[in-house]
């Protein structure tokens, strides 16, 4: 047998057992006859690759699934929800937040603080994140969980392909490594943004969701691209800056060198700023991660005109900077993050009216192409988490000795 006939071979054999994985996560408890049928296999095959993957920890087998059928019943395979975890971080200008998820998505343990990051050496920030990782690690294997890999999604740009924080500027940081000293599980270093818009095409409960924007905003504006269930990328790894699309070409000067970006309207700092809401009295109205959005919301909801003139302007600029996205792209929806819902009574009015205004297909606004996300604040987290689990599941071969490791993001 030729080198090259059996790297092929292993690649077949690697794409069926991810096939097996994809078919009982979307549809299980599934027979092994059912999944046979699901993936266009023969049930003999079938039956082979699930013995690999229940020796693998990966499938486990249910009782039989129809319990009084003539001959030998088939049994119904599950996830093994004591098979291996996924490890999520989050570095937040104002939290640190790690959780494990295992095969299904489902959050099995998590833990989080509240700290200041900003203007931190990222080093200290990075020391409590490793100890924030080993207590959820060892609370996952607790519950009987293999942590399989860590992804850590930060507020920043992040070189393609590599763990470097190139710019950060919501924490200050500058050409920041994220080592992979911090734990002993393979690591992936990713945008949040990224991973908030993965989140929200694998848990946000809409399957036939695969080509849209992601806009999220914690202090900054961030925005993922989707196209085909894939994100998109760039050649430096920096696509997605919406926070930097100009919007009013003579307004202020932005920290990236130009004028009138969205971020300089719709941005946190921004919007505090031009409702007249001191940020620390704000943050200390409100403690805690979007504390300070709570807090312009209780204010819009009190009557506050200022604070309301102040989002319609931040809507608007983000509908005006979101047509320019919509008509290059042509998305299914523009999907909002969690981080924004405390708000959207006062910016999504002004917003979809200038989308509408804007797009060649004006009509689409009016059919729902803008929605919210109902993950939270939390979807880059559990993007993060779910990315290692998706990594799982299209290669089961990486947790093995010499495997590829888990990290991987599609
Ligand atoms: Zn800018």
């Amino acid at each position: 047998m030729s080198a090259s006939l059996s790297i092929t071979q292993q690649e077949v054999r690697r794409r069926n057992l991810s096939l097996v994985m994809h078919a009982v996560a979307g549809f299980g408890p599934l027979s092994r006859a059912s999944v046979a049928a699901r993936i266009g296999l023969t049930r003999a095959a079938v039956s082979t690759l699930v013995d690999e993957l229940i020796r693998d920890g990966l499938l486990i087998e249910l009782g039989p699934s129809r319990p009084g059928t003539v001959g030998r019943p088939g049994s119904a395979l599950q996830l093994n929800d004591q098979g291996p975890a996924g490890l999520g971080a989050e570095i937040g200008v104002d939290h640190l937040a790690v959780c494990a998820v295992d095969l299904s998505g489902r959050v099995r343990a998590r833990a989080a603080y509240e700290t200041t990051n900003r203007g931190r050496a990222p080093g200290p920030v990075l020391d409590d994140l490793a100890d924030l990782v080993r207590h959820v690690s060892a609370q996952a294997e607790g519950e009987g969980l293999r942590p399989a890999g860590l992804a850590v999604a930060v507020p920043g740009l992040v070189a393609r392909g590599s763990s470097a924080v190139v710019r950060a500027p919501n924490l200050g940081w500058e050409a920041v490594d994220v080592p992979p000293s911090l734990s002993s599980l393979p690591l992936t270093v990713d945008n949040e943004a990224n991973y908030g818009a993965l989140a929200e095409m694998w848990l946000g409960g809409d399957p036939s969701l695969r080509d849209f924007v992601h806009v999220s905003a914690e202090i900054g504006i961030g925005a993922a691209v989707v196209i085909d269930g894939r994100l998109l990328r760039g050649t430096h790894g920096f696509a997605g800056e919406l926070g930097h699309m100009p919007v009013r070409p003579e307004g202020p000067p932005c920290a990236c060198g130009g004028r009138g970006c969205l971020e300089r309207y719709a941005g946190e700092e921004a919007l505090l700023r031009s409702s007249g809401v001191d940020p620390a009295q704000a943050a200390a109205r409100h403690p805690g991660p979007g504390g300070r959005i709570a807090h312009l919301a209780e204010r819009a909801d009190g009557g506050d005109q200022r604070v309301r003139r102040a989002l319609h302007e931040a809507g608007a600029a983000l509908g005006i900077a979101l047509a320019g996205a919509v008509n290059l792209l042509d998305p299914q929806k523009v999907v909002l993050g969690g981080g924004l819902s405390p708000l959207l009574p006062w910016l999504l009015p002004a917003l979809e009216r200038e989308l509408d205004l804007r797009v060649m297909d004006p009509g689409r606004v009016g059919q729902g192409a803008v929605i919210v996300s109902r993950l939270g604040p939390d979807g880059p987290l559990l993007g993060a988490a779910n990315s290692v689990i998706q990594a799982c599941l299209d290669d089961p071969t990486s947790l093995r000795a010499g495997g590829r490791g888990a990290g991987a993001v599609p």
